[in-house]
């Protein structure tokens, strides 16, 4: 087999990648661990900027997003009894939409499909060999058979565990790392929203979030122990933890029911640097991770396909390789402006069990700035609704 752009991980990167792509006549192929179903069924991000809903649209896959996702103008912080709103329109001119991962995911699956886009799903042991010349090839496992695919560029699209960025030799990458001591106890229920914007709370039971998909389908967390277990929470001790670190009037409106989905997601910032080795360049969550509290996680995904699908674009049709000599430099540009917010607004909502008193006076007063300055709520604003690209 040969193609132009061989991309490992068939998640929102790959998908979106590899759709941009086959709108310019640039082919692709997709290799993917899973199957089909099992990435359509992982529960993950929902609330998009605007500029993934740009690329949803220049990938012609912005459709059925438009028509069903909900824009959201402004959200909620709550701290103890208080809380208080932050208008994104108000202060940046641009809402945030509220639609999920999975439809995200479906509707680049269904496109990729009716164009006749080849996706190879269950590959075991994929390896890129040769990444740092100029003929790079993959190789993996499929149903018994060794395969082998030759391109001009290999895309690492394969999230954090996949095999792209531990492709790079160590000694031309370096990694920073941060991990949270605690993690987001999550669950989707088929019940009306609390509210209609997203409320983050920072009470002293610790972080909570109430959000959503629809107007039957609610996505609410409490922050955990980085060692508890799902099997250690009953759906009523959810509800009850839930209602304790959310404001009074807040809680008296939650509707309960059973969690249709419940999971817990490890807290993590991380970072590779650069985000290309030769003729391989990493994207999404292969690169970098940050906590979910920014909503920053698909985000920061699509502005690196946005990146590496302008250089492949550049090199395809001008013949000019200047994109793609600058990939990881722009890309990552944005990524650590994406960590900084993520990394922030954690420390702002979350409970640490080593927080001495100072610490606790310090997130009080940085929230009370948040609440009474217009210039903490723009740049907070700024920094939600996602920095330009
Ligand atoms: C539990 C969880 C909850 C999250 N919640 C939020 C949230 O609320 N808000 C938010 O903004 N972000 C959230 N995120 C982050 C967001 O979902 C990711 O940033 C986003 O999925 C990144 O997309 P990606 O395509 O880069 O990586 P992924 O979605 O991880 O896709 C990578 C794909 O590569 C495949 N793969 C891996 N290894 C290989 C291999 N060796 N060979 C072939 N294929 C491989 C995987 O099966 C997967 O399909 C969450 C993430 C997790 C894990």
């Amino acid at each position: 087999m040969r193609t132009q752009v061989c991309i490992i991980g068939g998640g929102p990167s790959g998908l979106l990648l590899s759709q941009l792509l086959h709108r310019r006549g640039i082919e692709s192929v997709i290799l993917e661990r899973q199957t089909r179903d099992y990435v359509l069924g992982r529960i993950r991000a929902g609330v998009l900027e605007q500029g993934l809903l740009r690329l949803m649209d220049e990938a012609g896959v912005g459709g059925r997003m438009r028509r069903e996702g909900f824009e959201h103008a402004g959200t909620l912080i709550a701290y103890g009894e208080e809380m208080f709103r932050i208008d994104f329109v108000e202060h940046t001119g641009t809402p945030v939409m509220v639609y999920g991962q999975t439809e995200v995911t479906r509707d680049l699956y269904e496109a990729r499909e009716a164009a006749g886009g080849i996706i190879e799903f269950e590959v075991e042991g994929v390896a890129i060999h040769d990444a740092d010349r100029d003929a790079p090839y993959v190789t993996w496992r499929q149903g018994g058979a060794e395969k082998r695919i030759d391109c001009d560029f290999v895309a690492g699209c394969d999230g954090f565990h996949g095999v792209s960025r531990r492709s790079i030799p160590e000694d031309a990458r370096r990694e920073y790392e941060k991990v949270y001591p605690f993690g987001w106890l999550g669950i989707l229920s088929e019940t009306p929203p609390v509210n209609h914007e997203l409320i983050y709370a920072n009470s002293p039971r610790g972080f909570a979030l109430c959000s959503m998909r629809n107007e039957n389908l609610s996505r609410y967390y409490v922050q955990c122990s980085a060692h508890d277990k799902v099997e250690n929470w009953s759906d009523d001790e959810f509800w009850a933890e839930l209602k304790r670190r959310i404001p009074g009037h807040v809680a008296e409106g939650l509707v309960t029911g059973p969690s249709i989905e419940k999971s817990i997601a490890p807290l993590r910032s991380f970072v590779t640097e650069p985000m290309r080795w030769g003729r391989l360049f990493l994207c999404g969550d292969a690169a970098h991770i940050v906590p979910p509290t920014g909503a920053k996680g698909l985000n920061t995904a699509a502005s690196d396909v946005h990146y590496l699908f302008s250089g492949l674009t550049q090199f395809y049709e001008l013949n000019d390789a200047e994109g793609l000599d600058l990939y990881s430099e722009r890309a990552l540009a944005r990524i650590w402006k994406a960590e900084r917010f993520s990394w922030w607004f954690s420390q702002l909502m979350h409970r640490f069990e080593d927080q001495t008193e100072f610490d606790r006076k310090m997130q009080i007063a940085e929230m009370e700035l948040l609440r009474s300055s217009e210039a903490a709520q723009k740049a907070m604003a700024e920094n939600y609704v996602g920095l330009p690209y």
